[in-house]
């Protein structure tokens, strides 16, 4: 995730970073640090900030509730819907661009299931905010890896499951035990299904892999805070898209999306992709968006509220869209950095790996890489330049190329976190080399606190030893291998695969890593990610 770097605390001190070691930095400099304090601390708690700011609203929102029990029943709205056009299906290439090798997860083996190896999801989500519930309907194209008497989905147990059919045949023999959804619909090894699902609940999200109490759980979230009360958006990694639709939901299963949105009639739904279809009446606004190319669970995201649109495009050409708050100028204004920080991130990276780049502007404390339609919290950290490049740069490292495991989530965080780091040295004017190493400070009570980089507490995700002992690793091989062989290399890796949008593990990665540098580095990368102890740094 870009997203989370750990939560700030109650727990965890916003220490002022550079301290300690830096006995040698140069009184202007500390000067500069210390001006940018709030920056450097809060930058360790990038994407997933979810700090108590809510619970104030929590409480207010629990007083004002009606006494009476809610209830799941739509109401009805009359007048007409909008008349939808129905939904093109997936071209041949397109799904067979779609094919993955789902796995287990070995940090999380209770999520998803590498029976299934999903192609394509249509969505079709309807989100009233006078509602308590939201209904949907999802059709899955998957293709099944083995043969079997059975498949499964993950589905939120607090959903209710109106109808499955497989193939346009419905049928009553599924089960819904917990978060799985299990179909006993017997299944042919590459055969491909459709299996369509009608099921519905209350938006809210599932419990977080992580012993933090002020971390708010993992999915669909409802917004109760004054300003977009009723307001939905998403924050699932390492998972939680279960909560709003059923899906393998581990990052090895890459799959195109078409997802529509029904919502109020002066609000907007937002996905993935490019917006296909906008249409609203007296009864009802319609969004359709379309993603093409192959995606993980964890980068889908939807957003339902009050948003406007501006459209814009990078110097590169790639067309940039903002969905922010209808009439906050600030917010739009603090997003329209999107254009330079793409530019700088291309220049670093080399061309963008997607044809469209988005932004929604939600409200969370945290941001989050979704593909090609970027979430941010609505912070000013969170709306920063720096946690904007950090987001983009995902879009190469964990978008374009994805761990296949959580184990490599390090594969994420670490380069996102170093060019963030380059970025905001280049901001602050000050010395790249001196920089890291204010951060790398903090490198062994990472560890101490969670675990090495790549072999960490499951219990602990999204803490900051996978961003920045990673980072301070890549800072680390640039200087022992020198600019042109670390920059050729750092391009050169999303586009390994060629164009296709891969997921992939580190045996994979540092065989390849070793082959570009032109010597065996698996000893210098088990000691940065494997390691109790920080290794040292030369630079
Ligand atoms: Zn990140």
């Amino acid at each position: 995730m870009s997203s989370p770097l750990p939560p700030p605390p109650p727990s965890r001190p916003r220490t002022p970073r550079p301290s300690g070691r830096g006995t040698a930095i140069v009184a202007f400099l500390v000067a500069f640090v210390l001006a940018s304090v709030t920056t450097l601390a809060v930058v360790l708690v990038v994407d997933q900030v979810r700090g108590d700011r809510d619970d104030d609203r929590a409480d207010e929102g629990r007083s004002e509730e009606p006494t009476e029990e809610p209830t799941d029943e739509p109401t009805d709205r009359g007048g007409d819907p909008v008349d939808v056009p129905e939904l093109e299906a997936p071209t041949e290439p397109a799904l067979a661009a779609a094919v993955s090798e789902p796995r287990e997860d070995s940090v999380y083996p209770e999520v998803g299931d590498p029976g299934v190896d999903a192609l394509h999801y249509a969505i079709d989500f309807s989100w009233f905010p006078e509602d308590d519930a939201f209904t949907a309907t999802t059709a899955v194209t998957f293709r099944a890896t083995t043969t079997a008497e059975r498949f499964q989905l993950d589905l939120a147990e607090h959903l209710d499951v109106e109808a499955v059919s497989v193939d346009g045949e419905p049928t009553d023999a599924f089960e819904h035990d917990g978060k799985d959804l299990v179909v006993d619909v017997p299944v042919t090894a590459d055969e491909r299904y459709v299996v369509e699902v009608a099921y519905g609940g209350p938006p809210q999200p599932v419990d977080a892999p992580t012993t933090r109490s002020d971390f708010e759980g993992v999915g669909l979230q409802r917004s109760d805070s004054s300003d977009y009360d009723g307001w939905l958006w998403t924050m699932q990694e390492p998972y939680g898209a279960f909560t709003w639709y059923p899906v393998n939901d581990q990052p090895a299963d890459k799959a195109i999306y078409d997802i529509t949105v029904h919502t109020a009639p002066d609000w907007q739904g937002v996905a993935n992709g490019v917006l296909t279809f906008s249409e609203a009446n007296d009864t009802e606004s319609v969004n359709r968006f379309h993603a093409d190319a192959p995606m993980s669970s964890y980068l889908s995201t939807i957003a339902v509220g009050d948003y406007e649109l501006t459209e814009d495009e990078s110097d590169s050409g790639v067309p940039l869209a903002y969905w922010t708050p209808s009439g906050d100028e600030g917010i739009l204004a603090s997003i329209e950095e999107t254009k330079d920080a793409l530019a700088w991130v291309e220049e670093k990276l080399g061309p963008y790996p997607f044809d469209s780049l988005g932004s929604v502007v939600v409200d969370s404390e945290s941001a989050m890489e979704t593909q090609t339609m970027i979430t941010y919290g609505n912070t000013g950290y969170t709306l920063s330049p720096e946690v904007i490049v950090h987001e983009i740069v995902h879009q190469w490292y964990g978008d374009k190329v994805s761990p296949n495991d959580w184990r490599d989530v390090w594969m994420n965080e670490g380069m996102a976190m170093y060019l963030q780091m380059l970025y905001e040295a280049e901001t602050l004017d000050i010395d790249v080399d001196e920089y890291v190493r204010s951060y790398a400070a903090d490198d062994q009570a990472y560890r101490d606190e969670a675990g090495p980089p790549a072999d960490w507490d499951p219990d602990q995700f999204g803490t900051s030893n996978i961003y920045v002992p990673p980072g301070v690793m890549w800072h680390e091989l640039r200087t022992q291998l020198g600019d042109e062989v670390f920059w050729a290399m750092t391009r050169a890796w999303p586009y390994a695969a060629g164009d296709a949008f891969v997921s992939t593990g580190r045996e994979e990665y540092w065989a390849w890593l070793s082959e570009q540098a032109g010597g065996d580095l698996t000893p210098f990368l088990t000691d940065w990610l494997l390691g109790e102890t920080e290794p040292r740094t030369t630079f």
